[in-house]
């Protein structure tokens, strides 16, 4: 006997590889190779935060390393041509850093922001209580207050003397001192924890303990003030008056710390926005020749709504295409390089978290480890607040991640009505530039210890690296 042919015509069976979309652990298509440069980019990474908890030694620290590749100060050059490596510092507090290729009118941008939050000092901070010397804190960004209680914090000063100024740190070296704020007892916390977390430690009550030592010998009433005045005046020569003019900031001491039995993670101060900062850095000094010109964009105060003159609603980055097409003779105007420019705008995005399911759609968030996360617009309550990338460039910049296969991932920042966030991408788009959102996914943002994973760190950079150079 013989089957029968069937007379029905085969018909195509429906995939659901080609049909469906999944988001995938990017640790999957890691080994070898690939592994070591994940592991050896995230120890630069650290390197990198342990140096730059301000923004002030983030710009310092990435002028250092610019200028060990062979970037040069823009101001310094008269004429620019193709393959320069140039930057350009706006008053060490924000930064921009371009390589020149051959196609001069096409600018590939990425912007992140070097600030993170913190605690400043008011303009009369330091006083006496309870036999205590403690200094009167402005938080700057969005804190959550009682994050900020019973953990070691280190000092970043930068303060105009009669001698001149003086850029100190106290509190990241092994056996430096360290500075903290201290909390009530449970026992005689009834009250306080009856309130809501906005209101148990607020912002009044974040006063930092510096001393308890009194001078000695002396009839003067707040002894222990003097003796922490005295400390600073040997040491670095200033006096009170000298801490209404000063910029000095309290951040969390603790280092970056590997996180994990795997060491997958990364837990550390300030990855908002360093995580991407680090990236666009580390891409720029690895671009050997972008089709157009590849530009970082470093820019400060972002956390307080980038205001301000080194913020990206300032015109630092018009200020520097003038110069750039000025110097490089471009016919054309800056105007048009930048409504011609692509941007990314360098962030990063709230993971889903196990423990705070309900702040997230699961369908549509990011998650740790799944790469880098492609945002088309952010901000809150209907989209306000925010830029929206246009499908073309969303879609022409996803098929250009496939095409190199680094691994990407989307979804929004948190569930709707909950609140939101906005980033620089509403700033970089007034100019009429296609800008999207592209970042990591972390854990606690703002948090005092945020955290990453090593995989979609590396994505970033890879994400970053490729885009400038294309
Ligand atoms: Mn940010
Ligand atoms: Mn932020």
């Amino acid at each position: 006997m013989i089957p029968i042919p069937s007379k029905q015509k085969k018909t195509k069976k429906v995939s659901s590889q080609r049909l469906i979309y999944k988001s995938e652990s990017a640790w999957d298509s890691v080994s070898g190779a690939t592994a070591q440069a994940v592991d050896t980019y995230a120890g630069q990474y650290k390197k990198f935060l342990g140096q730059a908890k301000t923004e002030r030694e983030c710009v310092q620290v990435m002028e250092k390393q610019l200028r060990q590749q062979g970037f040069q100060s823009l101001s310094g050059k008269a004429t620019l041509r193709t393959g320069d490596r140039i930057y350009k510092s706006i008053k060490g507090r924000a930064l921009l850093a371009a390589i020149l290729g051959e196609a001069q009118k096409t600018w590939r941008i990425v912007g992140a922001h070097v600030d993170s939050p913190r605690l400043d000092l008011k303009p009369h901070p330091l006083f006496q209580d309870s036999q205590l010397a403690m200094l009167q804190t402005h938080y700057y960004g969005g804190i959550k207050k009682y994050q900020w209680v019973n953990i070691p914090l280190s000092m970043h000063a930068v303060v105009h003397t009669k001698q001149g100024t003086k850029t100190f740190v106290i509190g990241e070296k092994k056996d430096d001192p360290q500075f903290i704020i201290p909390d009530m007892p449970p026992h005689l916390g009834r009250e306080q924890m009856s309130k809501s977390a906005k209101e148990a430690v607020q912002a009044e009550q974040l006063r930092i303990v510096v001393g308890n030592r009194p001078i000695q010998n002396s009839k003067e009433k707040e002894r222990v003030k003097l003796a922490v005045l005295d400390w600073l005046h040997r040491k670095y020569g200033l006096v009170e008056r000298d801490l209404i003019s000063a910029d000095i900031s309290f951040v969390p001491a603790a280092g970056p710390v590997d996180i994990g039995f795997d060491q997958s993670c990364i837990a550390a101060y300030g990855q908002d926005d360093r995580a991407c900062v680090y990236a666009t850095l580390a891409a720029l000094l690895k671009i050997k020749q972008p089709k157009g010109v590849a530009l970082g964009l470093f820019v400060d105060k972002e956390e307080i709504g980038s205001f301000g003159d080194t913020a990206a609603q300032s015109r630092l980055l018009d200020n520097f295409v003038i110069e750039v097409q000025r110097k490089a003779k471009l016919r054309c105007t800056p105007a048009e390089i930048l409504e011609q420019a692509t941007a990314l705008s360098a962030d990063v995005t709230e993971a889903l978290n196990p423990n705070f399911k309900g702040i997230s759609d699961p369908r549509n968030s990011s998650a740790l480890g799944c790469g880098v996360s492609v945002e088309k617009y952010g901000g809150g309550g209907g989209k306000y607040s925010t830029n929206e990338a246009s499908g073309e460039y969303m879609n022409w910049l996803v098929r250009q991640l496939d095409s190199v296969r680094i691994q990407w991932q989307s979804g929004e920042f948190g569930r709707l009505d909950l609140g939101g966030g906005g980033t620089i991408a509403m700033y970089l788009s007034r100019y009429g530039m296609d800008t999207i959102d592209v970042g990591p996914p972390l854990l606690s943002m703002h948090s005092t210890q945020e955290i990453t994973s090593k995989i979609d760190l590396y994505n970033t950079y890879q994400c970053y690296r490729h885009f400038m150079q294309i």
